[in-house]
């Protein structure tokens, strides 16, 4: 038996989270059974907890936690051993198949990638889907070009804007970060931010469907009005990854910047990211993150603190990375 954070849904429609005990052949049926380590909290976890499953959850009972790293337990698919180290985000684990708020979880070989050289278990927690999100925008960024200016990271203080100025910062570009918790000033500058950025000054709906060209590329973590308003500010062929709409789905833009900047908009999905492209970004991040950043993000959890946290990322109060070691 061990210890797993069940999803319940009541006759009336309502969902109650409960740590209980539970046995391997309750876990769903899969090729590699992997005795988790560390899992993790994203905005997509959040959604997964609320009431209603936020419309990613289908069926009750259900275990949350989108993201896991752990340890091999057992194996009938030639590429993994017992005792491999492993990590795995996407593929809607946590949302349509059962997750990481356990201590074990049974999945597809095809969703688990090796850990790489010079990352651990809980480091690799540490930058979960949220901060693999941020490398896959870094790659995508660089495989357009970024431009002379700075690199703007919306919703720095977040997860995915945490990861990215880190790596943005490492990587020799100047960052500016986007927030709206002035108070998070002194973290995003230790990360390697040489500019903040108030929230408010860039959360307008866009007036002039042109600006001063500004940002040589941007990783938008919000959407919605801010990602409409830094449009207008890229810099003539700059480009931004589009990852999150933390601050709305909508977008409020005209396609101006596009016709006579050439700016790019580029779609980052983390979840259906092919094989290959997942073990390169992994890759990255062990070289291109530096872990002394990534240990000032993080913030230590357990199973218990799992319902309080969840909640607390879709107000956007989380900053930074949790890590949760479910043992
Ligand atoms: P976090 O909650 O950790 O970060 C989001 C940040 O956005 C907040 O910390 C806050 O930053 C800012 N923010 C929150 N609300 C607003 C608002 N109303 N207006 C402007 N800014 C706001 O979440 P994650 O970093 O885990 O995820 C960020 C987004 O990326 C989410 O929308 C998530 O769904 C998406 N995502 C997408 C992925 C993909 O595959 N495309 C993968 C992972 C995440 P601050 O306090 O600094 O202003």
């Amino acid at each position: 038996m061990f210890n797993a954070l069940i999803v319940n849904k009541d006759d009336e429609g309502q969902t109650s989270a409960a740590i209980t005990q539970i046995s391997e052949d309750q876990l769903p049926a899969g090729e590699v059974l992997v005795a988790v380590e560390y899992t993790t909290v994203n905005y997509k976890d959040g959604l997964c907890m609320s009431p209603g499953g936020g419309g990613l959850v289908r069926n009750y009972p259900h275990v949350p936690g989108i993201d896991f790293s752990g340890t091999v337990e057992a194996s009938s698919d030639d590429r993994y051993k017992v005792g491999d180290k492993v990590v795995l985000t996407g593929w809607r684990v946590g949302e349509a198949h059962w997750g990481g708020y356990a201590q074990k979880a049974r999945v597809k070989a095809d969703w688990l990638v090796p850990l790489p050289a010079g990352l651990d278990t809980r480091q690799a927690m540490a930058v979960g889907t949220a901060g693999f999100t941020s490398m896959l925008s870094v790659m995508a960024l660089e495989d357009q070009g970024i431009k002379s200016g700075p690199v703007l990271v919306t919703g720095a203080a977040g997860g995915v804007g945490s990861v990215a100025v880190a790596i943005l910062a490492n990587l020799g570009y100047k960052v500016a970060g986007v927030t709206g918790r002035p108070e998070t000033a002194d973290y995003l500058t230790a990360l390697g931010a040489s500019q903040i950025v108030a929230r408010e000054e860039i959360n307008e709906t866009v007036k002039r469907p042109l600006e001063g060209e500004t940002w040589g590329g941007c990783v938008d973590a919000v959407g919605g009005a801010m990602l409409a308003r830094v449009l207008g500010q890229m810099e003539y062929g700059a480009s931004v990854a589009a990852v999150g709409l933390a601050g709305g789905a909508a977008l409020p833009a005209t396609v101006i910047p596009f016709l006579l900047r050439g700016v790019n908009l580029l779609g980052i999905d983390s979840v259906m990211q092919p094989y290959e492209n997942r073990l390169r970004a992994w890759e990255r991040v062990a070289k291109d993150l530096p872990m002394d950043k990534l240990e000032d993000m993080v913030v230590p959890a357990t199973l218990s603190d799992l319902p309080k946290l969840t909640a607390d990322i879709l107000k956007g109060d989380v900053k930074g990375r949790v890590v949760v070691d479910v043992n």
